[in-house]
């Protein structure tokens, strides 16, 4: 019998994670503890909730919990420590770069505003990868469901701050609110200012908010984009272009956008060429990270090991790494693959 080789020794980039969701569900519950906290069943309970955030409640939910777990950093030694375990957690999945989204906006109002915010992150991003020895950087994501002049601000702040270890703009939140070009003049800051686009579609919302990203916002990744299946010309595109889409199959199960894991439509993306990076979004809230991800596709889509190689090769050249850190990690996929 053949060999199984290990997922989690398969180096790869994560590309999207975001802040509060990559904490570890223990740290959650100590940190609510010691700010008196009482978190619901729903974050308590070891097993990750059910959601249901295809009809607007759920996802309503969804951002409750996230709230109430955000509510429990309070302090920049709570950043330091989240950043640091999510590098610790990454590493053991065989991460060799991670790319972490946030909104800094939403950690002002506890930090001492939206400057000091950021820069507790940027701090923590920094110290966490100098331990750890992981690359990390940061994407600053604008929150959907606030006003298109936030997220400029936001903008310009990223670009300001774009040698402090970010690289990337995003938009997350409720696809099905507002429209992506309500937002194009923030992204043409952030790409003006020589940062990657990479806005959410294609989640909650079929093809047309992936062909938004794309048209409005210049998209030069996709956070999930995985509703681009629906779509063979979209498909064409993204292929052509080279566009990444960053697809969390965990996940998409867990907030209903697919039933069931076979159901991701993984071969669709990966047979018509586009390219992917799978990723674990909100491991605090889906219970399972990085290495889950190829594991699915190992499991449910019948990836070989050698299409598991081609998902990490694909998931390390949509990243912001450096050519020297793509090499190395592309050559060590290549010892995984001969291993
Ligand atoms: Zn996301």
């Amino acid at each position: 019998m053949e060999r199984v080789r290990d997922v989690r020794e398969l180096p790869k980039a994560h590309l999207h994670l975001h802040f509060t969701g990559s904490m570890r569900p223990t740290t959650l519950l100590e940190l609510a503890d010691k700010y008196g906290v009482r978190l619901p069943p729903a974050l308590t309970g070891g097993e990750p909730p059910q959601l249901r955030a295809t009809d607007e409640r759920g996802w309503f939910r969804f951002q409750r919990l996230y709230d109430m777990a955000r509510s429990c950093l309070r302090e920049p030694e709570d950043i330091q420590r989240l950043v640091r375990e999510a590098a610790e957690e990454d590493l053991r999945d065989g991460s060799g770069w991670l790319e972490i989204q946030v909104d800094p906006t939403s950690y002002a109002p506890r930090l001492g505003g939206l400057i000091p915010a950021l820069e507790i992150i940027l701090d923590a991003v920094e110290s966490a990868s100098r331990d750890t020895g992981l690359g990390i950087r940061v994407l600053i994501a604008a929150n959907r469901m606030k006003h298109p002049l936030d997220a400029r601000t936001l903008a310009r702040l990223a670009v300001r701050y774009a040698d402090r270890g970010i690289v990337g703009f995003g938009l997350s939140n409720d696809e099905r609110r507002g429209f992506a070009r309500d937002f194009d003049r923030a992204f043409a800051i952030a790409r003006d200012g020589g940062l990657l686009a990479a806005p959410h579609g294609g989640e909650l919302s079929g093809p047309a908010s992936v062909r938004d990203c794309l048209d409005d916002l210049h998209a030069g990744r996709v956070g999930h984009g995985v509703r681009a299946a629906e779509d063979p010309r979209l498909l064409k595109r993204l292929a052509e272009r080279g566009v990444t889409c960053e697809v969390c199959p965990a996940s998409n199960v867990a907030l209903g956008v697919y039933e069931k894991p076979e159901d991701v439509p993984l071969r669709t993306l990966y047979d018509a060429g586009v390219p992917m990076a799978l990723g674990a979004d909100d491991p605090l809230l889906f219970g399972s990270r990085l290495a889950a991800q190829y594991e699915i596709a190992r499991k449910h889509h019948a990836f070989a090991d050698d299409d598991l190689a081609e998902l990490a090769r694909q998931s390390v050249r949509g990243s912001a790494a450096p050519v020297d850190v793509q090499r190395k990690l592309l050559s060590g996929i290549e010892e995984w693959l001969s291993g």
